[in-house]
């Protein structure tokens, strides 16, 4: 490792707030003062932070990050912007074209959590926030039928559309799955990029790293390394490794 990054650290999170582990089983809610920790330690620390458009625009620096949130919970206006805008970070966020207004519905665990509605998207905008897209009601991408694409791709883009007066640009899949097919309808929906999770191939298929609420700050360090998507390699296909690993630098408490 030479310890430059080829390309910026994309870090996706999905909420920000306190919410205790049976209304989270997830542990996608990350508090306030942890996201302020985190990000302000990338800032001391010299990273340079992008919006979509200067991610997009390519050649950052070799620090450089950019941060984006899945899913488009009502949460993100109460408790994820005053930190961002506390910070003056940029961020993206990821919504699903099909449930303005409505909840996680798709996940029968944590069905009834609020996501924002289109005077919300808007405000987010406001804001500065990137609103860019999720999919139409975050159904799977992979093994879709021809319908199922195009309501995920151009059907749930020109929802975005209507309601921020602005094309989405970016696409990012939900639960991360891509195949072939998928990655090739957000092309032709003309989406300029889109983010998985881990699973990378291509500009359609961007990895990004990401952060929980079992996150400690030394696992939010360790994440940021240029030599993380590796490790996280080697331990994800030795399953043993991975709780161990956890063990020695520890998960977060959480209520
Ligand atoms: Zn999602």
């Amino acid at each position: 490792m030479n310890g430059r990054r080829s390309r910026p650290l994309v870090l996706m999170y999905h909420a920000v707030g306190e919410r205790s582990a049976p209304e989270d089983p997830f542990s996608l809610f990350v508090p306030q003062d942890r996201l302020y920790e985190q990000l302000s330690t990338l800032l001391a620390r010299g990273w340079t932070p992008l919006t979509l458009d200067t991610y997009l625009q390519g050649v950052p620096p070799p620090r450089s990050v950019l941060v984006t949130f899945d899913d488009g919970y009502q949460a993100m206006l109460e408790e994820g912007l005053p930190v961002l805008r506390e910070l003056q970070m940029p961020a993206t966020v990821f919504v699903l074209g099909g449930l303005l207004g409505g909840t996680s519905r798709w996940m029968p665990e944590m069905p009834d959590e609020p996501l924002l509605d289109a005077e919300g998207v808007r405000e987010l905008v406001r804001a500065g926030v990137d609103v860019e897209c999720h999919g139409w009601d975050h159904s799977t991408l992979v093994k879709a039928s021809p319908e199922a694409l195009a309501r995920n791709t151009t059907q749930a883009a020109r929802a975005l559309t209507d309601v921020t007066g602005r094309r989405p640009r970016a696409f990012a899949y939900p639960y991360g799955e891509h195949d072939a097919e998928a990655r090739r309808a957000v092309a032709e929906a003309g989406f300029e990029i889109a983010f998985s999770t881990y699973h990378a191939d291509g500009r359609y298929a961007t990895p990004r790293v990401a952060v929980s609420s079992t996150d400690t700050i030394v696992t939010f360090r360790l994440k940021s390394l240029p030599s993380y998507p590796a490790m996280r390699q080697v331990t994800g296909h030795v399953p043993k490794l991975r709780p161990a690993l956890h063990s020695l630098i520890g998960r977060a408490p959480r209520s």
